[in-house]
């Protein structure tokens, strides 16, 4: 957390304040706790861009792109609990970075805020950003990916599938919530090995991909029970209550409605799956 629809709803709460307006600066809020960390330092960063216009606000995999008419990208990883904000942040004592405008126009400013401090910020020239966009380290757009993509990508592993969605190497966006929620809707049991899916079987996982990650984008994604995750006018996402199996251990699967969710751990990490509808036999199907 947050995953991709995550952080495709904090690009979208924060690019019309941001673009077309010029920096005024980009500053750190004192905060006790473990610092985020910028690369270079706050202080090169800004004389690199302060003054400079916004010109976009993207996202690439689980990071936001602030591009600069210098043509400086300002990369934010949000991590596990970093958030971007117009207002009203969720305390004022895990604020990390102030992004201030100039010009009457409001609001005018923006704020980055991490509980947990493992948030990432740099700093990257148009060359050095592309280098890094090429260099393998983060593969393609689950949103971008059709059926033949993911074949291609997976089908040679001997990996359990959901530990291959969640390697950002091989399909970039998806975390451990919606990991389970994709497998689920695609029928697929969590442990399948990538090589033993059937061709059906990819195609329900590239199409309910897309389809589940759009649905979660357009309820402003999911704030767990921890309550973390906020929209950037601090209001929770809505997702978490269109939720098929995630964190349901022990409740009735509403799919089937004989089945109870069940929770196994892979990789360390949680896992939530029906066995009925996720039957692990191989179906013709
Ligand atoms: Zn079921």
């Amino acid at each position: 957390m947050p995953e991709l629809p995550e952080v495709e709803t904090m690009v979208r709460g924060i690019r019309d304040t941001m673009i077309g307006r010029k920096l005024k600066s980009l500053e750190s809020v004192p905060c006790k706790c473990k610092p985020i960390t910028m690369e270079p330092s706050l202080g090169r960063i800004r004389k690199k861009i302060e003054g400079s216009r916004i010109e976009s606000v993207e996202r690439f995999a689980k990071r936001i792109v602030i591009r600069h008419s210098t043509g400086h990208r300002l990369v934010i990883e949000p991590r596990m609990t970093g958030l971007m904000l117009l207002e009203d942040p969720p305390d004022p004592d895990h604020l990390r970075l102030k992004w201030t405008f100039a010009g009457r126009e409001k609001p005018n400013q923006v704020w980055f805020w991490d509980r947990r401090g493992l948030a990432t910020c740099r700093l990257y020239t148009e060359e050095s950003w592309k280098e890094w966009q090429n260099s393998g380290k983060v593969g393609p757009d689950a949103l971008q990916m059709e059926a033949e993509l993911w074949r291609e990508r997976i089908q040679s592993s001997a990996r359990a599938v959901k530990v291959a969605m969640l390697d950002q190497k091989t399909i970039a966006g998806i975390g451990n919530l919606y990991a389970s929620e994709i497998l689920h809707v695609s029928r697929v049991h969590p442990e399948t090995r990538c090589q033993q899916l059937t061709r059906a079987q990819i195609k329900r996982i590239a199409e309910n991909t897309k389809a589940i990650l759009h649905e979660a984008i357009r309820y402003e994604g999911s704030t767990l029970s921890d309550g973390t995750y906020r929209n950037a006018l601090n209001k929770s996402g809505g997702y978490q209550n269109q939720h098929r199996v995630y964190a349901k251990e022990g409740k009735l699967c509403s799919s089937c409605e004989k089945e109870t969710v069940v929770r196994i751990v892979q990789a360390q990490r949680s896992t939530f799956f029906c066995p009925l509808c996720q039957s692990k036999r191989r179906k013709k199907s």
